[in-house]
């Protein structure tokens, strides 16, 4: 848990927030700035700032992130219509909150 982290505060519960999912390792919720109908943040509960400071042993943890992810695209019944899954890097790559997270982004035509 990182002080003023707003994800660590999110998975710590000390800002209340919906969890679409959780298990031992992620949570999921909505974004709440969304760019597209459906978009879903899957976020580690151990604080990590990106995939620069991702380790050897992060590996399985990350696997996870992108099995999850395609539970979610299920769940929200986009997995036939398609989605993006994207990690923004630092401020450069359009990383806004520093604590790693998988973005699941899609819905736009779901028929
Ligand atoms: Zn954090």
């Amino acid at each position: 848990m990182v002080e003023d982290c707003l994800f660590c505060k999110i998975v710590h519960g000390e800002i209340p927030s919906e969890f679409l999912y959780e298990d031992e390792e992620c949570v999921v919720f909505r974004d709440i700035n969304p760019h597209a109908p459906v978009h879903l943040l899957i976020v580690p509960k151990r604080h990590i700032r990106s995939i620069n400071d991702l380790e050897h042993g992060d590996a399985s943890l990350v696997g996870r992130m992108f099995l999850v992810a395609k539970k979610m695209a299920e769940a929200e019944n986009i997995n036939k219509s398609g989605y993006k899954v994207l990690f923004n890097v630092e401020k450069g790559g359009g990383q806004v909150i520093f604590h790693l997270h998988l973005h699941l982004i899609g819905g736009w035509d779901r028929k």
